[in-house]
């Protein structure tokens, strides 16, 4: 049921609880109060009840030095709840000293005086107390209710000379207070929570409780403060009659310690804060070592003397001591004829002498005073108590641990001594300032003015040494016998002494109880001493600026942690403190900012919002182009189809002579192995000739692919040795390496690989476009590429008009079938891409042949049929030239090197097979003779640039292709359209032409590469991408379904959710990742599928790996965008999470940041699992891999402080921790469950926008990892 709250107090006492009703105004606040409510004692009400409300309410702690009983009233309200209630203003050193603004202090006195305060029923008892001072002459009786140092203004207001006061600048006087006591005119006493239960009723304001910020939390005592690692204290242990519990506050939410003198300090210790010693003796853990933390206590002493009075006065069993005689260093006070058995019960039998003050007396004391078994409260004559209280005292204490239980009271040490004797120092300072008030305000007092008779105690005009009446003595005898009575059956108690037998008159000493001698000093001294008591005027262990600092009132050390009860005085409060400790509590809670709440992040909303109009934009951008595109053709069809004839007419006509475009000498290629290299290819020469057709033969193992991969400029690994001409350029191998054969050769060549890969998506003329446009460029004139893809098309035997709108067809990655091409048809296909790259040579792994396109062909066995179509033969055996050169100068080379002369045309190609084959066993590499035949001399190579190839010429060659090898094991297919032959003489594709060896721009690539796999992947793969889609949203609402309406919890507030609805929320989000996570590896199958075709394409030097990889990327995340929309539209609102810190539309656009972030990590970490592993299969095994440990380390199972070392470092590297912050960081900040955020360790980075850039940067770091896993995709030959 917990929730955080913006501030938690702990302790209700006077000023917890006014600092409550302040920091209510500002936010959610958690009032924690170890007793009850005061309403729970009705006993408060009448007089008989006073002891028992002692007994239970206050904490009876027995002060060590002194042995007098002090402690804390553990009630609503504290102090206030049940001491004497007398208003009176502290003084403004204390205020200036803490750092509080005297105006402010001021302004709050001023409330309570109109708030709390009443006057106080002033009849003929309180008359005679103040008649009386007024006869001293010396006491000064100020206007209105002004206190402390405040009396100086008001002496001033008044026109008082300052002069004739006292050293402290102001008079001796007399001062009626107002009373927080119940009075006449109203019954009901005013405690500090009356501050925040009915303060408005007086003030007309609007109710604080109603207001619903305030929460209390009654019989709950806190144990320790909670800090964080960087000790900002985050919460607070309590224990309450339901149990054990934890309270927090929010992010910057602040606790405040008002526990009193001796609970604040026992607090801070028991959390780490204090002497080392005590903390290294209790084994407490040190969060700050501080040694003043519990020292510098002070208790003001009071002595108390009753006085007996002998007559019933109006009023002297009501007020309690609302008027004060105050003089330069005590002041002193007579209460009511009740008091004394309210003070007996409080001070556990204050009446005895220190040392008889045991445990067992106090506990003797308070049973007969609660059954008023000691006697002598009756009505008819009785005691008034009057008592001496020192305005300063001197005296310092200490409290400390007794154990490290928060259930065990501190041990208190207030400097004093059980034996007067013992007595030196600031004590006997203090003792013998209370004894001289007793002279002065006692003795003097009483023999100077006419009090006693006024209370019917002796005459006004009996000598001084006359005798007591005999009124008088019978009732000091009755009360003494009564007292000696009490002691019997009180056994561990001893009372005062009432030394009556030598005192009986006014000379001797004066009729009170104990009787004060008044010219025997020594015997004055200790019956005050034995008469002296705690006030519970306690001060200074948690003192301003050694454990709090000035102003903020801050614990020295840690962070949102402040104390602002009494403990922070650096000197008691004069005369009372209530007050005093009401304003502290609300002037700091007055100057305690509000706790912000949720802070607004702009970059998530920024994100998703240019995310969703990026996505609306896109469907809405092809509908605009599709339509612009139909009109266009439908205007241009006409053009397009007059250009292709005329097109067709003059590339009919032209044809060039045969050109050498390369040439090579003594090629050899070799291997480093381990043990030593290894030669492959020995000094391989020959030449290509533009329209020829060159046959690369051999059994298998002689080196065909690595000559051929060499010259079509593919060879990617070996060291390559040997001379070259590539279209004039000469080339070294070993002075200018291999990469600039490469580069010469793959610019003019094509090369046809013996398989094909083709988008079953995609139609023919996409084929044949895509390559046109990443060879050619983007076109000058889009008609006449078509015109020109067009006449590819028809070159290979698949008429445009048929074809060009044919979808190739196969398997799609995901197991659909598209209907399409035949074998056959595709290997056309292929070859129609390979002319629309405009070769000068093709370099085929099977046969064909197109005219002035000079072809080398690597061919097994070819039937005779198709042998004799080729113009020159390259026979290999073990990498070594058997024949190079013409076909038709064979019969000379069988008649030279052998008998049988030369075969059949069907045997021919069989033939030369087995002579390979033979004339490799024969030869052993060392003794090889050279090529039985090769006819290369006469084509030198040179290095001259005279001899450069005429590239011009070239380019005015025509290629014309007939498809005559109909029937070869190629099928190429008929040819018996005349239009299908192409001539590049002088017509507008040879325009083109021109620019068509240089490389198209990269934008232009990557803008073809980009449309091609939008088209192929997406729009024309829609089966996929609604399949898709339909998981997102399936699973979406099932995942809705099962978490409905979490997000509302049936005891959340307008501010949030409980603590325990929102564990349930964190549980939800880790499903929530897992759509993001683990649905991108339904795509899998078509990210492995894709790669085939990219690696195909990419080694056709089409286009640079990145390319595909940053179209990929922007691809899917379209995609992945689009479908955490979906998945936010869906989940949030079923599952009801908004932030109530925020509006709805802003709370769902940084939760829909957070999911689109996620899921393009998670789909880019599929991506890359799919392009750097080698199967599907282990794709699916290293992504499921990592993302079940990222989400087990997310945090959402477990914090990861409660795991080992080993993962809690791997945490950092888990992107799916960072999506569940991001997450939950939306949905919780600023609402009443704020601080799960930092218990669940959610909070590294603890904003939204934080864990978003990691998450930015986790999917930089993939995509870029996935571009360099593609470049290696790159094939090796
Ligand atoms: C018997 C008695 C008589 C007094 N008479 C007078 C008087 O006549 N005039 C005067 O001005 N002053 C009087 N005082 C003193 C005055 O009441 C206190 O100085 C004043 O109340 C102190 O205020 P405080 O806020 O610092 O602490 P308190 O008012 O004592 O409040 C501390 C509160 O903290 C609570 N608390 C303590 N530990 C925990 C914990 N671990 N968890 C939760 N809650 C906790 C306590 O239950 C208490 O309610 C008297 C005090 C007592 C005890």
């Amino acid at each position: 049921m917990s929730r955080n709250y913006d501030y938690i107090i702990v302790g209700g006492g006077s000023s917890g609880c006014a600092l409550a009703s302040k920091l209510a105004t500002k936010g959610k606040v958690l009032l924690v109060e170890k007793g009850a409510n005061h309403t729970a004692y009705p006993q408060s009400k009448v007089k008989e009840g006073w002891p028992q409300i002692a007994a239970v309410v206050v904490s009876a702690l027995r002060n060590k030095g002194s042995g007098h009983w002090t402690g804390t009233a553990n009630v609503l309200g504290g102090g206030s709840t049940m001491n004497a209630g007398v208003c009176v203003r502290g003084q403004k050193e204390i205020f200036t000293s803490l750092g509080i603004d005297l105006s402010s202090a001021e302004k709050a006195f001023q409330f309570l005086e109109r708030t709390i305060c009443l006057p106080a029923d002033y009849e003929e008892y309180q008359k005679i107390f103040e008649d009386a001072w007024k006869e001293r002459g010396d006491y000064y009786r100020l206007p209105g209710y002004t206190y402390g140092s405040w009396i100086e203004e008001a002496l001033r207001d008044n026109n008082v000379s300052l002069s004739e006061g006292n050293s402290h600048g102001y008079k001796n006087s007399i001062q009626v207070a107002k009373t927080i006591m119940p009075t006449k005119d109203n019954d009901e006493r005013r405690p500090a929570s009356f501050l925040f239960e009915k303060s408005h009723l007086v003030e007309k304001e609007a109710s604080i409780l109603d207001q619903g910020n305030l929460t209390v939390l009654l019989l709950t005592q806190a144990k320790q403060i909670i800090f964080n690692d960087n000790n900002v204290a985050i919460g607070v242990d309590l224990i309450s009659p339901a149990g054990n519990m934890t309270a927090y506050v929010r992010r910057e939410g602040k606790i405040f310690l008002n526990a009193g003198v001796y609970e604040t300090p026992k607090l801070l210790m028991l959390s780490g804060i204090g002497p080392r010693a005590t903390l290294d003796k209790y084994d407490i853990p040190v969060l700050y070592e501080n040694e003043h933390v519990g020292l510098h206590l002070q208790d003001r002493k009071t002595s108390y003397i009753t006085l007996a009075g002998l007559k019933d006065i109006e009023g002297d069993d009501a007020a309690i001591l609302d008027v004060l005689a105050i003089s330069e260093k005590t002041w002193s006070y007579m209460s009511n004829k009740n008091t004394l058995v309210w003070g007996n019960a409080f001070g556990r039998c204050q009446t005895c002498a220190p040392i008889h003050r045991t445990n067992s007396c106090a506990t003797q004391v308070l049973a007969a005073a609660i059954f008023y078994g000691s006697g002598y409260q009756d009505s008819g004559p009785h005691y008034l108590p009057m008592n001496v209280i020192g305005r300063y005292p001197e005296t310092r204490g200490n409290i400390t641990l007794a154990s490290s239980s928060y259930s065990d009271d501190v041990i208190v040490q207030d400097g004093w001594s059980t034996n007067i004797n013992d007595l030196k120092g600031p004590a006997l300072n203090d003792f013998n300032t209370i004894v001289g008030g007793v002279q002065d305000q006692i003795i003097r007092f009483m023999r100077e003015t006419s009090i006693l008779e006024k209370l019917g105690t002796v005459a006004l005009n009996a000598s001084l040494n006359e005798k007591f009446s005999a009124e008088l003595q019978d009732f000091l005898t009755t009360s003494q016998d009564q007292r000696l009575k009490a002691s019997e059956l009180l056994d561990e108690c001893k009372f005062n002494e009432n030394p009556l037998g030598d005192c009986v008159s006014m000379d001797t000493c004066l009729p009170t109880t104990p009787s004060i001698p008044v010219n025997d000093s020594a015997i004055l001294r200790e019956i005050v001493f034995n008469s002296l008591g705690s006030t519970w005027h306690m001060s200074g262990t948690c003192r301003v600026g050694d454990v709090v600092k000035k102003g903020s009132m801050e614990v020295i050390g840690v962070r949102n942690l402040h104390i602002s009860d009494l403990s922070i005085l650096d000197e008691t409060v004069d005369t009372h403190p209530f007050m005093t400790a009401m304003v502290i509590g609300l002037t700091v809670g007055e100057n305690t900012s509000p706790v912000q709440s949720g802070n607004f992040e702009y970059f998530p909303v920024i994100l998703s919002s240019f995310c969703c109009v990026i996505i609306l934009l896109i469907p809405f951008i092809l509908i605009i182009k599709a339509i612009y595109g139909k009109l266009k053709n439908k205007r241009k069809m006409m053009d397009f189809r007059s250009l292709r004839q005329s097109m067709a007419r003059s590339l009919r006509a032209q044809a060039t002579e045969a050109v050498t475009i390369m040439k090579w000498r003594n090629v050899s290629c070799s291997y480093a192995t381990k043990a030593a290299s290894k030669t492959t290819l020995f000094n391989n020469s020959g030449k290509i000739v533009s329209g020829e057709l060159t046959a690369l033969m051999g059994p298998s193992g002689s080196s065909k692919s690595t000559l051929l991969d060499i010259l079509a400029g593919r060879k990617s690994e070996g060291r390559i040795s040997g001379a070259f001409d590539v279209l004039g350029q000469h080339v070294d191998a070993y002075q200018d390496g291999v990469s600039k054969i490469t580069t010469a050769m793959k610019n003019h060549s094509a090369y046809i690989p013996q398989q094909e890969f083709f988008y079953p998506t995609q139609t023919c003329f996409e084929a044949v476009n895509f390559v046109a446009n990443m060879c050619l460029g983007k076109p000058k004139n889009e008609n006449q590429r078509k015109a020109f893809i067009s006449l590819c098309l028809d070159d290979v035997g698949l008429p445009s008009e048929e074809f060009a709108d044919r979808k190739i067809g196969g398997d799609l990655p995901g197991g659909i079938t598209i209907r399409g091409l035949s074998g056959g048809e595709r290997k056309r296909l292929v070859l129609a891409t390979a002319l629309a790259l405009k070769p000068r040579v093709m370099f085929i792994d099977e046969i064909t042949r197109e005219e002035n396109v000079a072809s080398v062909v690597i061919i097994h066995q070819p039937s005779a049929k198709v042998f004799k179509n080729f113009d020159n033969l390259l026979l290999l055996a073990k990498g070594r030239q058997v024949y190079a050169g013409p076909l038709a100068e064979l019969p000379e080379f069988y008649e030279r090197n052998y008998d049988e002369g030369i075969p059949q045309d069907y045997d021919l190609a069989d033939d030369l097979i087995v002579k390979a084959i033979a004339y490799q066993a024969e030869r052993d590499e060392d003794h090889w003779a050279g090529p039985l035949q090769a006819n290369m001399d006469d084509i030198p190579i040179q290095s001259t640039s005279e001899e450069k190839i005429d590239l011009g010429k070239i380019e005015g060659t025509s290629i014309v292709s007939e498809n005559y090898l109909a029937g070869s094991e190629m099928s190429v297919g008929d040819s018996e359209n005349p239009e299908s032959e192409l001539s590049f003489v002088d017509n507008p594709i040879m325009k083109e032409s021109d620019e068509s060896y240089e490389q198209p721009p990269s934008s232009w690539k990557l803008t073809i590469v980009f449309k091609r796999n939008l088209k192929n992947q997406y729009m024309s793969n829609i089966a996929n991408v609604v399949g898709r889609l339909a998981s997102y949203t399936i699973l979406s609402i099932l995942i809705g379904a099962i978490f409905f309406q979490v997000g509302k919890g049936a005891n959340s507030s307008s501010d949030g959710l409980t603590f325990t609805e929102a564990e349930l929320l964190i549980r939800t989000n880790i499903f929530v990742l897992n759509v993001s996570y683990l649905l991108p590896f339904s795509s899998i199958p078509v990210f492995v599928g894709d790669k085939r075709f990219f690696v195909a394409e990419c080694a056709l030097g089409l286009y640079s790996p990145w390319m595909y990889g940053l179209s990929q990327v922007v691809l899917e995340t379209l995609f992945v965008t689009l479908a955490a929309i979906i998945q936010t539209c869906i989940i949030i609102p079923m599952c009801s999470m908004v932030n109530p810190s925020f509006s709805a539309p802003i709370s769902f656009m940084t939760m829909l940041a957070a999911l689109i972030m996620s899921g393009l990590v998670g789909s880019t970490l599929v991506f890359l699992c799919s392009m750097a592993l080698p199967s599907q299969d282990l794709a699916f095994v290293a992504g499921s891999t990592i993302v079940t440990i990222s989400l087990a380390l997310s945090g959402g199972f477990l914090p990861p402080s409660e795991m080992s070392a080993f993962p809690y470092a791997l945490q950092w590297i888990s992107p799916v921790k960072y999506s569940m912050q991001a997450l939950l960081t939306s949905q919780l900040d600023g609402t009443s469950a704020e601080r799960l955020l930092d218990i669940g360790e959610f909070n590294t980075p603890s904003s939204v926008t934080g864990n978003l850039g990691v998450l930015v940067g986790i999917f930089l770091l993939l995509a870029l990892l996935s571009g360099l896993a593609m470049t290696r995709l790159k094939e090796t030959r």
